[in-house]
């Protein structure tokens, strides 16, 4: 057992601890509260940690990524810089097909070593969960390649990986409607007997999934066990998003386009309201009413949305920051979106909180403020990083 004491200030993240003592066992809390309040019995048989007089967090989640990709789309960046939309640039033949031709391209090793140096540099920051999506694969066999790199990332890294299979878009040179029938049923049953994935999330917009293949594919998902999550209103409205609340999707990602009824079917739901101002913000649009969604009782989280295309983010800090300057949201209402409202976007009910019995992960900020870490912008105030109670060496 570890005793981890002169902790300044503790968020759990929903209370504030001042001068907080939190007992970890087996990688889990076992105790955490004011330090006067420790019982006594917790004081034999422990290892004592001091954390000299510095705040905790929870350890960060970052719940949309798609961190596995080879290839470079710096040229689309600069051709958006000069005024090209998104959208012009993946009707044309861009945008994701370039990193479909560049993932395909690639081994298992390099994409392996890729997702690895992104996924590492994300625990330096504080991040110790991640959910990782393929979806730039297309076809069946390379879908099935991203997925094993993920699982293979997941047994190398000390973070939680929770991977997800990813409708992205119908590949050249399908029939649309036999490329979701071979999603449906080949690609999901064989996800799920695999166990490569534990949730299938579909790109519900124009110029990839219509809501009706979006519907088919949430139906084949839960038919085989696996939970949905989808991207939704990001760049036109489909009804994505209260197709998500009535199917008890997981989370809606994006919701740019979302709308006052769309919110309330949200907050009706236990669908989780997942924003990534990363893209809104490389892709020069704008956030939807967080103040509004907030005041009708939306559970909301933010991610990065990492991607090598709208979204080349490598800080959910950051991410937090956008949050609270374009959002409107407080800090704790950041801290709460990237923390445990991630979590429950995964359905993990043990992560991105440190309460008793959760797992131990945490970030130890480098003052005695724990909102201090949204405080400076770019710079990781992560002084120290543990996964499941145990120190990440952030210089190794
Ligand atoms: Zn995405």
């Amino acid at each position: 057992m570890w005793l981890f004491n002169e902790i300044s200030e503790l968020y759990t993240p929903f209370d504030r601890v001042e001068n907080a003592a939190m007992v970890v066992d087996a990688g889990r809390v076992v105790w955490v509260g004011p330090a006067a309040e420790l019982p006594d019995a917790y004081l034999d048989d422990v290892t004592l940690v001091s954390l000299r007089n510095r705040a905790v967090l929870p350890g960060l989640v970052d719940s949309h990524t798609h961190l596995v990709w080879a290839g470079s789309r710096v040229d689309e960046y600069l051709r958006r810089a000069r005024g090209e939309t998104y959208e012009a640039i993946l009707e044309a033949g861009g945008g994701i097909h370039n990193t479909v031709h560049a993932t395909a391209a690639a081994s298992e090793g390099e994409l392996f070593a890729g997702v690895l140096d992104r996924a590492r540099y994300m625990l330096t920051q504080g991040v110790t969960t991640l959910e990782i999506k393929s979806g730039y694969g297309l076809e069946a066999e390379q879908e099935l390649k991203m997925l094993h790199v993920i699982r293979r990332l997941a047994s190398e890294t000390p973070q939680h990986i929770e991977p997800t299979l990813l409708a992205h878009v119908i590949p050249t040179g399908w029939d649309r409607r036999e490329y979701v029938e071979m999603f449906c049923r080949r690609l999901i049953p064989e996800v799920a007997r695999e166990d490569l994935a534990t949730a299938v999330d579909v790109f519900c917009d124009r110029g990839a999934f219509t809501l009706e293949e979006t519907r088919r594919l949430f139906e084949a998902a839960a038919e085989h066990g696996l939970a949905c999550k989808v991207h939704a209103e990001q760049l036109t409205h489909t009804g994505a998003t209260r197709l998500a609340a009535e199917m008890g999707a997981l989370s809606a990602d994006h919701l740019e386009q979302t709308t006052p009824a769309d919110w309330q079917a949200l907050a009706a739901s236990s669908t989780v309201a997942t924003l990534l101002p990363g893209a809104t913000v490389v892709l020069r649009k704008h956030l939807p009413d967080v103040r509004g969604m907030l005041d009708t009782g939306v559970k909301i989280a933010i991610a990065t949305d990492h991607n090598p295309g709208s979204s080349p983010f490598y800080s959910l800090l950051l991410c937090l920051q956008f949050g609270i300057a374009l959002g409107g949201m407080s800090a704790e209402e950041a801290l709460i979106a990237g923390t445990v409202h991630a979590a429950d976007a995964l359905g993990l009910r043990d992560h991105g909180r440190l309460t008793r019995g959760a797992v131990a992960d945490f970030l130890v900020v480098d003052s005695p403020h724990a909102l201090a870490a949204l405080y400076p912008w770019g710079k990781s105030v992560a002084a120290e990083v543990y996964v499941g109670g145990e120190r990440f060496r952030i210089s190794d």
